[in-house]
């Protein structure tokens, strides 16, 4: 892996893109690890920028784990780019009075996280405005907001399948990293500052405080006995397919997967201490959803009640669904690629279902 390596190093230390080719606008979004903005390119920016089409910018100026993130983004860029922002480069900028800072820039994709929509009173309506334009000619109700649900699923595991069969796991994946992209009208998936490449074996970071523990899965951190815990620059170990057979580190993002599942069908899971609270109740059934939906059912509110409804539909499908994807052993939960092929997402199975009852 020698040759990732220096590639990898080589791109890093030829800056094609400088600070004053951007103008920054306003800051997005600030974690422990960096800030981001919105931003343009300048009127007149250096020849060397390989960008020069019109358009707004979004810029993630990074502390020590920047590198990974370039890494990770240029490989998805190469083998799986709709599944994320589209990345349009990365760079160490050294003329920061902070010192070293890695640079990111992606384009702009639109306003909304998923987080944001979800937190409207009108979800999952919003989400069909902004997807189709036009008003459905379907009631409001149950049916119809399954079926903005099911769309919204179906693109979350397309995207996530693509991570996944490019070997990249992205650990942190809630509604906060999933932005509407307008121009595609689809959800992409954003921040991949704590992902992990299992082909390649880069893996920084398999620290819990990265992790975001409303929606990480109980095994907390993946491949943990095979990696180091905190190096101070890329690893590159081998890690075999076999590896990747035997952990089924992707199926970490499935358990979070699954619970946002959870918070767009039930309406009342949706903020941050309902979830919280959700997480505790099922660590006492001990992860099963099942023993869970027992306790809180009979004195449950209508709000959750319209949740178990919204997943019984169609003989309980998306129930079902649900329950191959927030499951303890990470062994036992559906992959990206099994839960598209989930009757859940298939009309003619639904059909067939619902007759065979
Ligand atoms: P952080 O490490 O701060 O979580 P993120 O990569 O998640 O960084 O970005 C922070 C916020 O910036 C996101 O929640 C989103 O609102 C916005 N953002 C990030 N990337 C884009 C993009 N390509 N287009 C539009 N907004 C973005
Ligand atoms: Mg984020």
């Amino acid at each position: 892996f020698d040759m990732f390596f220096l590639a990898f190093v080589e791109r890093l230390f030829r800056p094609t893109f400088k600070k004053d080719d951007l103008v920054l606008g306003k800051k997005l979004g600030e974690g422990a690890f960096g800030v981001v903005y919105r931003a343009s390119l300048a009127k007149k920016p250096s020849s060397k920028v390989p960008y020069q089409k019109e358009g707004d910018l979004v810029l993630k100026k990074a502390t020590e784990y920047g590198a990974v993130e370039i890494w990770m983004n240029e490989r998805v860029r190469r083998a799986c780019a709709n599944s994320c922002a589209d990345f349009v480069h990365g760079f160490l900028e050294n003329s920061s009075k902070k010192g070293a800072e890695y640079w990111l820039i992606w384009r702009y994709e639109g306003e909304a996280t998923l987080y944001d929509l979800m937190q409207s009173k009108e979800f999952p309506y919003n989400v069909e405005t902004m997807m189709l334009r036009e008003v459905q000619d379907l009631p409001r109700g149950l049916e119809r907001e399954n079926r903005i649900i099911q769309t919204i699923m179906r693109q979350l595991l397309f995207a996530l399948d693509g991570l996944h069969s490019t070997g990249i796991v992205h650990r942190d994946f809630k509604p906060q990293n999933i932005i509407f992209s307008e121009g595609s009208r689809t959800f992409k998936i954003i921040d991949l500052g704590a992902a992990a490449d299992l082909r390649v074996g880069i893996n920084y970071i398999p620290k819990e405080f990265l992790l975001d523990p409303r929606y990480a899965a109980p095994e907390q951190y993946i491949m943990s006995t095979q990696t180091p815990s905190a190096p101070s620059a890329p690893v590159a170990t081998a890690l075999s397919p076999v590896l990747w057979q035997m952990n089924l580190p992707d199926r970490f993002d499935i358990y979070s997967a699954g619970l946002i599942f959870l918070q767009m069908a039930f309406s009342g899971l949706r903020s941050d201490s309902a979830l919280i609270q959700f997480n505790r109740q099922l660590k006492r059934c001990d992860f099963d959803l099942n023993a869970w939906r027992k306790s809180i059912e009979p004195r449950a509110s209508s709000d959750l009640r319209k949740g178990f409804e919204l997943l019984d539909l169609d003989g309980g499908i998306g129930w079902e669904l649900l329950t191959s994807m927030v499951r303890y052993k990470a062994g036992q939960r559906i992959s990206a690629k099994g839960a598209l092929a989930h009757p859940y997402f298939d009309r003619e199975g639904l059909l067939v279902l619902s007759l065979m009852q």
